[in-house]
């Protein structure tokens, strides 16, 4: 059986020095606020190439605290519109309308799967005021195009980068084009933690001390409430593995881009698409999508041949029950990405062996 993702695998090819890790947070005798998140805000600031990282406790707090901390500003007020992609997981969604903001869904472009441009500007209206790119499957959803409308709209733009750490825009990361950004640490990312994690990275201090207060019940000073906050903390034994999955993350991605080369090499079959990928340097390859109109019949005969495939995702969230206010909008290329897209395995640890199966498969589908 070759595994969507084999995490247990994965963190073994660093084992010793995650245990390592571990066991001095352990030792430490202290688990929140402490030493290890800080270093590894710095040094996952540094990594990202922004001024600062907050650690939260999971992407969507980064999101939200986002957010909150724009509105808490005044740079957004509740009502005021963010453009998004419809095709994006559900939770930059959710954080849009957790903070009374009016999310305004924008068709992907059919090819790359990313936000397309020339839609944004058409979804622009009068209470339009920020734009949410999502660097969905690894690959950055930023452009010259973008950087355009955000500019001559005076837009402010803002990132989610939960499947794209370590990602490029021509020389400078994904998670540092935008005034914020933000990460999701969950088990299965790119830079994976053991548990829930998050974080924000930000050139802006203003907003990094809005959201480390947010995170903090609202509070700057001990006992003094500012804000409304919520408790979202990442733990020091969080933090301290991730400092090493951190010293290997472009190592690791390297690996995925090895598995992704032998698809985009081997992968031939009329009814099998690769979404074209200019420039395999600057994708990390959180998920390698694949489009077929015939995908159920391929995820069954991948099945029955012994390769495990997830689809991301099955239902857009326009069609999803929790904003049936939707139920009757129509996005045509959202929804015949999410009736054919199937994600093929990928990992650091995914063999050249299994990833030749899986296209030698394919090919005789
Ligand atoms: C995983 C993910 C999130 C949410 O992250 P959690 O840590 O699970 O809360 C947000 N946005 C995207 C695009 C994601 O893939």
């Amino acid at each position: 059986m070759i595994r969507f993702l084999d995490l247990g695998k994965v963190n073994a090819a660093h084992g010793a020095e995650i245990e390592a890790a571990i066991a001095r947070a352990v030792r430490s005798g202290w688990y929140l606020q402490g030493r290890e998140v800080a270093s590894f805000e710095e040094e996952y600031a540094g990594f990202i190439g922004t001024a600062k990282a907050v650690g939260v406790a999971n992407g969507l707090d980064a999101l939200i605290l986002i957010f909150r901390a724009l509105i808490e500003s005044g740079r957004l007020s509740p009502g005021d519109e963010v453009i998004v992609p419809a095709n994006t997981y559900i939770a930059t969604i959710l954080a849009i309308t957790e903070t009374g903001l009016t999310p305004r869904l924008v068709e992907p472009d059919p090819v790359t799967l990313q936000i397309d441009p020339l839609k944004i500007e058409e979804a622009l209206g009068p209470r339009t005021k920020a734009l949410m790119i999502v660097h969905l499957y690894g690959r950055c959803a930023y452009n010259d195009r973008i950087a355009d409308i955000v500019k001559k709209h005076n837009l402010i733009l803002l990132e989610d980068n939960a499947q794209a750490h370590g990602a490029f825009y021509d020389t400078r990361r994904t998670g540092s084009l935008g005034l914020a950004a933000a990460h999701s640490f969950y088990p299965g990312k790119n830079l994976g933690a053991m548990g829930d994690a998050g974080a924000v990275t930000t050139d802006d201090e203003e907003l990094e001390n809005i959201i480390r207060a947010l995170a903090n019940y609202g509070s700057q000073r001990k006992y003094v409430f500012k804000y409304q906050g919520k408790n979202s903390r990442l733990d020091e034994i969080q933090a301290a593995l991730l400092r090493v999955k951190l010293r290997h993350l472009d190592a690791d991605n390297n690996e995925r881009r090895r598995v992704a080369s032998i698809y985009y090499d081997s992968i031939s079959h009329p009814d099998v698409m690769l979404p074209p990928t200019p420039d395999m340097h600057r994708n990390v390859f959180h998920i390698f999508p694949v489009l077929s109109d015939r995908r159920d019949e391929l995820q069954r005969y991948l099945k029955d041949n012994g390769v495990e495939t997830l689809i991301h995702y099955p239902i857009p969230p326009h069609r999803q029950e929790c904003y049936s206010e939707w139920a009757n909008m129509s996005l045509p290329i959202t929804e015949s990405i999410h009736s054919r897209e199937l994600s093929l395995p990928i990992s650091p640890v995914l063999t050249d062996e299994e990833a030749i199966k899986v296209a030698t498969l394919i090919n005789n589908f």
